[in-house]
């Protein structure tokens, strides 16, 4: 029995488990893992003309491998891309995305709140190649748009952002990024496709680190990027030549992970939820960061762009760092670990991890304060989270 698996057909919940899988004659019900770093050819024609990219075949896994590309098109079609490349880690993926697209001369518009590393790669490394990148914030699309010019190759951010959970209005920024012929990347890492689909509002690029939910249990590390067929091409062509690819275990661990994506993203978001209204009542918690709070800025705008508002919540609590890290030190058993997006529940203090290698001044003006912790909810009972955070902010007054 063959069938023609048309993906515009079906729902995300289906794509999750079943899109792109095309069984061996061996009839394997699971998707099975490739190891191997290479391919036999038909022949000597055959191989000169995969080598030259006219027949159809793999050539060596540097860029090409079973199991990856089935990864690969499943994630496309939850994203509703045309194509997505798997990269060795997310920081691979936001590199690939780079070296696919920038050129010395070019600049990058970049939010002023994404993840650390991605600002070390633009300020440390891509800045060595002659780019030079300026960084916003997020809710100013005024300075953004002073800063955009014939120059600007590339858009970059991250919504929510991390750890605030500022929203930004990705159609805005797609249409400002097309007005001066840029393309925009929008790091989708923290909602995932089964949260929120950027290309659909106009993004050029999708960018995973599928280490945190497309994984789902903190096991490997590997990243995507997922786009139109002409610039997945580009980015291919550069893990051909460089190799930043995803082994092909860690892509048969994130296809199942993929198949509980999401179920897991609406038990995230339900106890992200109940956790951020009850923090908002508690005497040590001085605010709540969580767009899914009805008088969070972003609230309506989140409403409409996703179709959840995440696992992962930030606040902040009366006093400087000692209280933070009073409280951070008084739970017993949520991990204090930067990770995030796992079933386990995460606890850590931005300021001196995520965030620490920033100066003073750009910490403070990415608004992450010494009083500030961030959460990466579970998937443990809402009930016993909240008991141990109790447990966290009791020792602050103690303290
Ligand atoms: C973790 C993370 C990355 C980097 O991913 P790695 O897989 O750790 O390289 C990039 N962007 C965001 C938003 C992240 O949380």
């Amino acid at each position: 029995m063959s069938f023609e698996f048309d993906p515009s057909q079906f729902d995300a919940e289906t794509l999750a488990i079943r899109a792109g899988f095309e069984r061996s004659q061996n009839g394997e019900h699971s998707e099975p893992m490739y190891l191997t770093s290479s391919y036999i050819f038909d022949s000597a024609e055959d191989a000169a003309s995969r080598f030259r990219g006219e027949a159809e075949g793999p050539v060596y896994a540097r860029y090409t491998n079973p199991t990856v590309n089935l990864f690969e098109s499943r994630l496309a079609a939850l994203e509703g891309g045309e194509e997505a490349v798997a990269t060795s880690s997310g920081m691979a993926a936001i590199l690939s995305t780079c070296m696919a697209f920038l050129s010395a001369g070019d600049e990058v518009l970049c939010s002023a709140d994404v993840f650390g590393s991605t600002t070390g790669l633009f300020s440390k490394y891509m800045a060595k190649f002659g780019v030079k990148t300026h960084y916003l914030p997020l809710g100013d699309m005024g300075a953004w748009e002073a800063a955009a010019n014939e120059k600007t190759k590339l858009l970059f951010l991250e919504t929510p952002s991390n750890p605030l959970c500022r929203i930004a209005d990705i159609r805005a920024f797609a249409n400002l990024a097309k007005g001066v012929g840029a393309r925009l990347a929008v790091d989708n890492c923290f909602c995932t496709p089964a949260l929120q689909q950027p290309l659909l509002h106009g993004a050029d690029l999708v960018i995973h680190s599928a280490t945190k939910y497309l994984d789902g249990q903190g096991r490997t590390l590997g990243g995507a990027v997922v786009g139109t067929h002409a610039d997945m091409a580009e980015v291919r062509a550069f893990l051909r030549t460089c190799g930043p690819t995803m082994s092909p275990f860690n892509a048969w661990v994130f296809l199942k992970g993929l198949e509980t994506l999401s179920l897991r993203m609406e038990r995230h978001c339900a106890n992200a939820q109940g956790l951020a209204e009850w923090l908002s009542q508690q005497d040590e918690v001085t605010s709540v960061n969580y767009a899914g709070l009805a008088d969070h800025p972003g609230h309506a705008l989140a409403a409409a762009q996703q179709s959840g508002f995440g696992g992962v919540l930030s606040f902040t609590v009366k006093g400087g760092r000692e209280s933070a890290w009073a409280c951070i030190n008084g739970v017993r058993w949520l991990s204090l670990t930067a990770n995030l997006g796992d079933a386990k529940t995460t606890i850590v203090h931005p300021a001196t991890t995520t965030h620490g290698r920033l100066s003073d001044q750009e910490r403070d003006a990415a608004g992450i304060t010494e009083n500030l912790i961030r959460i990466s909810v579970g998937l443990e009972s809402l009930k016993d989270i909240q008991d141990d955070l109790r447990r966290g902010l009791s020792c602050i007054l103690a303290g």
